[in-house]
Formats: structure tokens, sequence, C-alpha cells
């Protein structure tokens, strides 16, 4: 069977880090609204002290909810491929317990991709160190290393990636799990 690395946010499931910043500033900003990947952009310098001691009290996978087709498909992909949920888990800039996020994308993954054993989660900030036969994230850099099929994922915030920086890594943008299934099932 061949294994494919499928990642977690902006993947499998959105929103969650979006709908803790505009509680935090009381707005309605879109994902589309976002000027790069990180919802904190939308915080004003001066209080992004305040917001990190707030965002250390959030569950970011109580407010995230499933991209679209992404559970019916992967669950299709798990009779054929070993599927492995790889996600990172830690960035230095929160300045928090990183135990309490870990904990709360285990609990989601649970909860939403039940057909997936944790044995099948990894935990990781340094993807290309994963020897993956097929390897699906929504941020390039995740795909550099090991995989003989890689597909970027569309997503909000890499609209704009040119052919060139598909070309360098070796991927192929997706534009959703429709056109994965479709891919790696040949499903028409
Ligand atoms: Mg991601």
């Amino acid at each position: 069977m061949k294994k494919i690395m499928v990642d977690m946010d902006e993947v499998l499931c959105t929103g969650g880090y979006l709908e803790i910043v505009n509680r935090f500033l009381n707005t309605h900003y879109t994902l589309e609204e976002l000027p790069g990947y990180c919802a904190e952009d939308m915080i004003p310098k001066e209080r992004l002290k305040e917001y990190y001691e707030y965002f250390k009290g959030q569950n970011v996978y109580e407010y995230s909810y499933e991209i679209k087709d992404a559970v019916e498909v992967l669950e299709k992909l798990s009779k054929k491929y070993e599927i492995y949920i790889c996600t990172a888990y830690y960035a230095d800039v929160y300045k928090m317990d990183y135990g309490r996020l870990l904990l709360d994308k285990y609990i989601w993954l649970q909860e939403h991709i039940p057909f997936i054993s944790p044995y099948h989660y990894i935990f990781m900030n340094d993807k290309s160190l994963l020897e993956c036969d097929i390897k699906i994230d929504d941020r390039l850099s995740n795909l550099n290393g090991y995989g003989e099929q890689k597909y970027l994922f569309s997503s909000y915030h890499n609209g704009n990636v040119t052919e060139d920086e598909l070309k360098e890594v070796g991927a192929t943008l997706v534009s959703g799990w429709k056109e994965l299934e479709r891919i790696l099932l040949d499903v028409n």
C-alpha cells in the first residue's frame, strides 16, 4: 500500500485561528481577507502581546470546521492507501504550553476522522523528513523532500504560487478533495 501524508490545518479543517482573532477584535474578517497565512496578521501590533495571552486560553479546534469533502474522500482513500495525518503544533510566537494545542488537535482528529488510528498521527514541524509516497499540504515548503506525488492543496493564502515554484518542489496544485479523489482513486 502506498503511504499518503495528509496535512491537517487548511487541508482537513480551517477557520479556528481566524474565529479566535475575530472574537478578540470583535470583527468579522473572512479567510479571503487575510493578507497571508496567519490570522493574527489582522491584530494591530500594539495589541499582539495581549492577543497572545488571550489565545492561550482558547481551543482553536473548538471553532474549526471540516474542509469541504475532506472526511468523505479521506475515508475512501483510507481503503486503498495508508494514511498518515501529519501536522505541526509548535511555533515560538505564542510562548505557550504547546502540549495543550497538541491535545486539542488530537481530540479534533478523533472526533472528525475516527477511521484513522492515532497510530497514524504524526506531530512534527519538519515534514521534509517524512518518506511518504504521496504528500498533500497547503504550504509548499511542507512538500519539500521525499514523495513521488506532491499536491499543493488550494487555500486562501496560496493563490499566488507560481508554476516555477510548484515545479521546483515537484508539486501539482489541486483545487480540493474532489480533485484529489479523481486523481488518487481514478473517479470521474
Ligand atoms: Mg496546513
